[in-house]
């Protein structure tokens, strides 16, 4: 690893930056720039600039992002999008001029066709419409894996993106109204196992399909990135970005009776069908990745199960 390399996390306070932060500190990376929200201001340009000119990090991770689950995703939709635009066009474009040496970009699966063929793979980027209750967090997105290829394009740049599946893990948000779907059920089988209620309501049909990494293996891949591969490994290969995923996944219902047995909650499962579905499926192909060398380790429930023990320990009252 590059142990005395300054590296800059943007978004170190989130559930991916910190658990970046915590894989590259037990690497023995000593210089780690972790600035938080309250100090760094990715939206303001200027800020930004005066960070990257008295800072001087050489290898940056962009983790930070507007982010949410399918309800914030679709009523708060001006701020996804400009909120993520502003922080990519000044991190991408900052890193560039300050010369620094690789920079690595966080997308999201949500940036593939809302038809796309499954498994979905790199290539199938800008090939059709976008799901619409993501489409401005999508499209922001998409903007950022093309400035890091039009920078790589243009200036030679060694930045490049990548696109992991549905993360989860410790530190994730468990808000209910803005929260993706496994913190939302940890938090309603939690809540209603304690409160002895009979039902718990899931959101849709429970019948899309979702993928779902756990967030330390992500972590783990973006050092496995950062050491092993540079940008012109992934133009060279005719893509934009690398899918990051586990190859396989799981109907909502199915993950919900999954999270109710982890929780110990024995009461009913009933699906709110006024709520929405999303995109019928998303399942990424990871062979790229596997190629290069890089797979998953944690399983689904060992995963579920590390998160609920964090939640109780982050909870301990509730
Ligand atoms: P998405 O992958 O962008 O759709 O993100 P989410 O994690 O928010 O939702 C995934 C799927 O889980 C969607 O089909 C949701 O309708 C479904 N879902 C079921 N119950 C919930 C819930 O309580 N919260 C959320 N966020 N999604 C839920």
């Amino acid at each position: 690893m590059h142990k005395n390399k300054r590296i800059y996390i943007a978004g170190s306070g989130g559930m991916v930056g910190s658990s970046i932060r915590r894989e590259l500190e037990s690497r023995g990376c000593r210089s780690l720039q972790t600035p938080a929200s309250s100090e760094l201001d990715l939206i303001d340009q200027r800020a930004v600039r005066a960070f990257f000119s008295e800072k001087k990090p050489e290898i940056v991770i962009l983790a930070a992002a507007k982010v949410g689950g399918i309800l914030a995703n679709d009523t708060h939709r001006a701020e996804f999008l400009y909120n993520n635009l502003m922080i990519e066009a000044n991190v991408i474009h900052e890193a560039q001029g300050a010369g620094v040496e690789k920079l690595i970009f966080l997308g999201s699966s949500c940036i593939y066709p809302r038809n796309a063929v499954q498994p979905i793979t790199e290539e199938a980027l800008l090939t059709g419409v976008l799901e619409s209750t993501n489409e401005p967090y999508a499209i922001a997105k998409i903007a950022g894996v093309k400035l890091c290829e039009s920078y790589f394009r243009q200036y030679g740049a060694n930045f490049y993106s990548v696109m992991p599946t549905n993360l989860y893990g410790r530190n994730d948000n468990f808000d209910l109204d803005t929260s993706h779907v496994i913190p939302a059920l940890i938090r309603k089988f939690h809540t209603a196992k304690i409160e002895n209620r009979a039902n718990v309501t899931v959101w849709g049909t429970g019948k899309p399909l979702r993928e779902f990494l756990y967030v330390d293996d992500l972590a783990n891949a973006i050092a496995f990135l950062v050491e092993n591969v540079d940008a012109r490994d992934i133009y060279g290969d005719g893509v934009s970005h690398v899918n990051i995923g586990v190859g396989k996944d799981i109907e909502i219902g199915e993950l919900a009776s999954l999270i109710a047995q982890i929780v110990g909650f024995d009461g009913h499962i009933v699906f709110d069908t006024s709520k929405p579905d999303g995109t019928p499926r998303k399942l990424l192909d990871t062979s790229r990745m596997s190629r290069m060398g890089w797979t998953h380790t944690t399983s689904l429930a060992e995963g579920l199960r590390k998160t609920y023990d964090w939640f109780l320990s982050a909870n301990p009252v509730s």
